[in-house]
């Protein structure tokens, strides 16, 4: 796969500045792995402080023209971007499912679901209205307008790597602004490939620039550099932190879509077969891999024996394997860490009185495969239920009263998503509007779209990605007082 994707001109394996691929300056490579084998996909240059300068300077000095294309113009490019990804779409997948594991039908669908935010904010692009407010004064007109931020640095994660990163590109593009994305070092071969498609649909360069390396000192030199006016990051809360405290020094506006630590609630009334369905979904997606994944499934104990034992047989037939290979629902987890993580978790609730219901360990096929796994009787004790899990894990918790559900959902300095079954609909509302969450699914587990603003309350974050809203966050309003009438 990696020979034909190499042929295409899609592999590639330096970093993007000022519309050039450049090896890093002191020719220092570091390797990406395919999860599933273990293999060497390739090497890939390994920036640092200096070449993230230089590609700041790219974006802030590419800024000042592509900021002042129309939006027309900017919708153009960026709608031929979105083209060609689609056209690529296979070529894409492969791709991501070679450097992240998951299942290629999976990949392929993320690249739908990625491309879609760069297609939103071409359309976007045109409706980034000011606004007229009435003077109190007759002799003076007020008016804002909405101008971009400038330069942008993007910080994004390996469980999607494609659309971690048009949520944050496209509409940042469709306002004016420019970027540097750093990828993340376990997964970059998916975003360089979309950089390179971005200077096939004609998107000037220095407008999108892409270094992978050295986190710590790319991420200083975003942080330290006053020419970046914006950052966004996705990933874990530990980090995001820092980065915000770091973005102090130089005041920018900060976006940030952190760790969640998602409640499904199952209520006595749920339909069992949608409840089930929905649940599935959102804890399995990419192999439990998502900060929306279900982390802990509290379930009435009315329906808790019957959910259960169908959920459980459910998980028992999950197909695991090379994201490749056909029928695979469940890939790898992307690397040992992660691995360690996910048996430590389910050791640390073992010994505290949980009970494995299926699976529980290492799958046979090695690697950093991990059985589907049901782990009942957890407590709000367990590091299962107060830490994110990040793997495919599903640990199940009782409850009585709904008064009792809310507080257990409640219950964690997370706030990103969080899931509800019930087919009575005063409950549901009732239990969205207590529930402390940016976003709520009700009888439904896969919610993420284009179109929604996702994002999170609490430690999960700050800002949303997607929708209308989206774009606000690179953004500048303007106030403009016109006296003298
Ligand atoms: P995850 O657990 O999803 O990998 P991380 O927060 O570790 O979460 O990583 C998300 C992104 O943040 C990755 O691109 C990673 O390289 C980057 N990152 C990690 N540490 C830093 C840092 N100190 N400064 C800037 N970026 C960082």
């Amino acid at each position: 796969v990696a020979a034909k994707l190499k042929s295409s001109g899609l592999l590639r394996s330096q970093a993007l500045i000022g519309g050039k691929w450049v090896d890093s300056y002191d020719g220092k490579t570091i390797k990406v792995y395919n999860p599933a084998t273990g293999e060497v996909i390739t090497d890939v240059a390994c920036m640092g402080g200096k070449e993230t300068n230089d590609a700041i300077s790219s974006a802030y000095d590419a800024f000042s023209s592509w900021s002042k294309l129309t939006a027309a113009e900017r919708s153009k490019c960026l709608r031929k971007w979105y083209d060609l990804i689609m056209a690529h779409k296979e070529e894409l997948g492969q791709l991501m499912t070679l450097e992240q594991g998951k299942p290629l039908k999976e990949a392929i669908g993320e690249v739908s679901y990625g491309a879609g935010f760069i297609e939103f904010s071409a359309e976007e692009a045109k409706r980034i209205y000011g606004d007229i407010i009435p003077s109190p004064l007759a002799d003076r007109r007020l008016f804002v307008l909405k101008q971009p931020v400038g330069v942008v640095g993007a910080i994004t994660p390996w469980n999607f790597p494609l659309a971690m990163i048009t949520r944050k590109v496209g509409p940042a593009l469709a306002c004016g602004c420019t970027v540097v994305i750093k990828p993340s070092e376990l997964t970059p071969l998916t975003a360089l490939a979309a950089a390179e498609l971005s200077l096939q649909a004609g998107i000037p360069p220095g407008v999108v620039n892409v270094v992978m390396g050295n986190a710590s000192d790319i991420g200083d030199a975003l942080l330290a550099s006053p020419q970046v006016r914006k950052l966004t990051f996705t990933g874990s809360t530990l980090v995001g932190k820092k980065l915000m405290a770091g973005a102090a020094a130089t005041v920018k506006k900060v976006s940030l879509e952190l760790g969640g630590n998602a409640p499904c609630i199952i209520f006595d009334d749920a339909d069992i077969e949608v409840a089930l369905k929905g649940a599935l979904a959102t804890k399995f997606r990419n192999t439990g891999q998502t900060c929306v994944c279900a982390n802990r499934i509290l379930v009435q104990e009315g329906i808790y024996e019957k959910f259960t034992n169908a959920f459980a047989k459910a998980v028992q037939s999950m197909k695991v394997g090379d994201g490749f290979s056909e029928g695979v629902e469940q890939g790898p987890l992307i690397n040992e860490a992660a691995v360690k993580k996910v048996e430590s978790f389910v050791e640390d609730a073992t010994s505290k009185g949980a009970k494995v219901l299926v699976g529980g360990k290492r799958h046979s096929l090695g690697m950093t495969f991990y059985e589907p796994t049901v782990v009942t009787g957890v407590n709000s004790e367990m590091l299962l239920s107060r830490e994110e899990v990040f793997g495919p894990v599903a640990p199940l918790l009782k409850f009585k009263t709904e008064e009792e559900a809310i507080h257990m959902a409640n219950d964690t300095n997370a706030g990103l998503a969080a899931y509800i079954f019930s087919t009575n609909i005063q409950r549901a509302w009732r239990v969205t509007e207590a529930l402390e969450y940016g976003i709520v699914g009700v009888n439904e587990g896969l919610v993420s779209t284009e179109v929604a603003p996702f994002g999170g309350v609490k430690q999960s974050g700050l800002g949303r990605e997607g929708s209308k809203y989206g774009l606000d966050e690179y953004l500048e309003m303007k106030y403009v007082c016109l006296g003298s009438m």
